[in-house]
């Protein structure tokens, strides 16, 4: 599995990932950030058809699947709109900043009376798949959807190649730059691991 960047796209082994287009997206990007997120969701092909529905006026640069396979909604050199009032350090509405990922998870858990996990929306998570963690900005512990490996391992290696291209600054998780808000990528993510990772500092 290697990723590079040509012509503002994604490719996999040297061929172009599938792209799904959107009309959700702005002018030039400055990518001096990655910015990684949760879709609050259980299904790729929900997420993606999502947001290349105008009504959901949001998008990203990439969307990783539960079995790691990625599509590509917004070329490099355009903005997405996936951070949405958000700042760090001096700058604000980090979408003209960054380069966002999506990554297919439900996010955080309610427990039903039954003991069972369901998401936001009532879709069933099977309790293997659940991390019981707290998160940075809360005090108690929540159920939160477990990522998979696959996943973590196409975030690495697409972010290393990002980063092998536009140098960032940093990779952050939407809930560093709209914490009051924002709780996506979340506990279950193993964040530190990943930046580490991408920005070569292992
Ligand atoms: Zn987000």
């Amino acid at each position: 599995m290697t990723f590079s960047i040509k012509t503002h796209r994604l490719h996999q082994d040297g061929t172009p990932v599938e792209l799904v287009a959107t009309p959700n997206m702005g002018g030039t990007v400055r990518p001096l950030y990655l910015i990684l997120h949760f879709t609050a969701g259980t299904s790729g092909n929900g997420a993606i058809s999502w947001l290349a529905n105008p009504d959901a006026k949001a998008s990203a640069h990439l969307v990783v699947d539960r079995d790691g396979s990625v599509t590509q909604m917004v070329p490099f050199n355009r903005i997405a709109w996936h951070a949405g009032k958000s700042r760090w350090n001096d700058l604000e509405g980090m979408n003209a900043y960054s380069i966002g990922i999506e990554i297919v998870n439900a996010g955080k858990l309610k427990k039903s009376e039954s003991g069972t996990w369901t998401s936001w929306s009532g879709q069933k998570i099977e309790a293997d798949d659940v991390i019981v963690a707290t998160h940075k900005h809360e005090s108690s512990p929540a159920g939160w959807h477990r990522y998979t490996s696959e996943q973590i391992a196409a975030v690495v290696a697409i972010g290393a190649a990002l980063n092998t291209q536009y140098g960032f600054l940093d990779v952050l998780g939407h809930d560093d730059i709209a914490p009051d808000r924002k709780v996506d990528p979340g506990p279950a993510f193993p964040m530190v691991s990943v930046q580490s990772k991408i920005l070569g500092r292992v």
